[in-house]
C-alpha cells in the first residue's frame, strides 16, 4: 500500500530502531520478546508524516484529536508488565494510533481494542491492515463499558487514565488474569498492576506515568 512506507529506508533504518531498543534496555526493559517486537514494528507509520522523522525517539508524539502515541519506554514497560507470562486473549482500551495494539498483536494470540474517537480507530485499522495484522478486533465505543458479551480476558491494558479502576473491567478479567493501567486525575498517575486470583484481586504500583484521561462517551469526528 502506497500510503504507508513499510520499508526500512533512511530514518526508519534498522540501526535507528536498534538504537531505541538499546535505550529501552538501559532503562530496564529485559523481556527479549518485547524488545524484539519494538525492534520489528515500524513506529513511523503510526505517526503523521511531518513528525515521522522523530518516530524512533523515546518520546510521546501528537496524533491529532488532542491525543498522543505513547512513549516507546512506556509501551515496552506496560507490555513487559502485562506479559509476565503468555496471555492469549488481551483487551486494550485506547487504540489511539494503533501502535501499542500492533505490539500486543505480535505477542498475543488475539487482541481486542476499543477507541472512543472514530477517526483515530479507522486510521489505526488501515495501518494494521497495511501491516497484514489479522488477529486484532476493533471497536468504536466507550471503553468504560468493557467488551460486552464475551468471555473474560487473560490480560487488559488501559492506555488512558481513569480516576479510579473501572468495576466493569475487573469483572471482565479472568481468574489468573492481569490488568495494567494508569490511575489518577492529575498530570501524573500511578501505573497499577492488578492480578485476579482464586481468592480475589491484588494490586500494586509499578511506576508513575502521564497519560491523557479516559473519557466517557464516544466521538464521531
Ligand atoms: N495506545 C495508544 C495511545 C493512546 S492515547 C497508542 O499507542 O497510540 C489514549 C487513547 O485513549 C486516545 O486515543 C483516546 O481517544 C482514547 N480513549 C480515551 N477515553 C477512552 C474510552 N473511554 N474508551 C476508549 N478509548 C478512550
Amino acid at each position: 500500500m502506497a500510503r504507508f512506507d513499510l520499508t526500512g529506508i533512511g530514518m526508519t533504518s534498522q540501526r535507528t530502531r536498534d538504537r531505541l531498543v538499546g535505550r529501552l534496555r538501559e532503562r530496564g526493559i529485559v523481556n527479549e520478546d518485547v524488545l524484539h517486537a519494538i525492534a520489528s514494528t515500524p513506529r513511523h507509520i503510526f505517526i503523521d508524516e511531518a513528525l515521522a522523522h522523530r518516530a524512533y525517539e523515546d518520546t510521546a508524539l501528537p496524533i491529532g484529536h488532542g491525543q498522543t502515541i505513547s512513549q516507546p519506554f512506556v509501551v515496552a514497560l506496560m507490555t513487559q508488565v502485562l506479559l509476565d507470562r503468555p496471555r492469549a486473549r488481551v483487551l486494550e482500551l485506547g487504540t489511539g494510533s494503533g501502535y501499542q495494539t500492533a505490539i500486543l498483536a505480535s505477542l498475543c494470540e488475539r487482541v481486542f481494542t476499543i477507541e472512543r474517537v472514530e477517526p483515530l480507530i479507522s486510521r489505526a485499522e488501515a495501518r494494521l491492515r497495511a501491516m497484514s495484522i489479522k488477529n486484532v478486533t476493533m471497536r468504536h465505543a466507550d471503553g468504560f463499558d468493557g467488551w460486552p458479551r464475551t468471555t473474560a480476558f487473560d490480560g487488559i491494558m488501559v492506555t488512558a487514565a481513569p480516576r479510579t479502576v473501572p468495576e466493569t473491567l475487573l469483572e471482565q478479567l479472568a481468574v489468573g488474569g492481569r490488568m495494567v493501567l494508569p490511575v489518577g486525575d492529575g498530570g501524573v498517575q500511578e501505573l497499577r498492576v492488578i492480578d485476579r486470583g482464586e481468592e480475589g484481586f491484588s494490586e500494586r504500583v509499578v511506576d508513575h506515568v502521564r497519560f491523557v484521561p479516559l473519557l466517557k462517551g464516544v466521538r464521531t469526528h
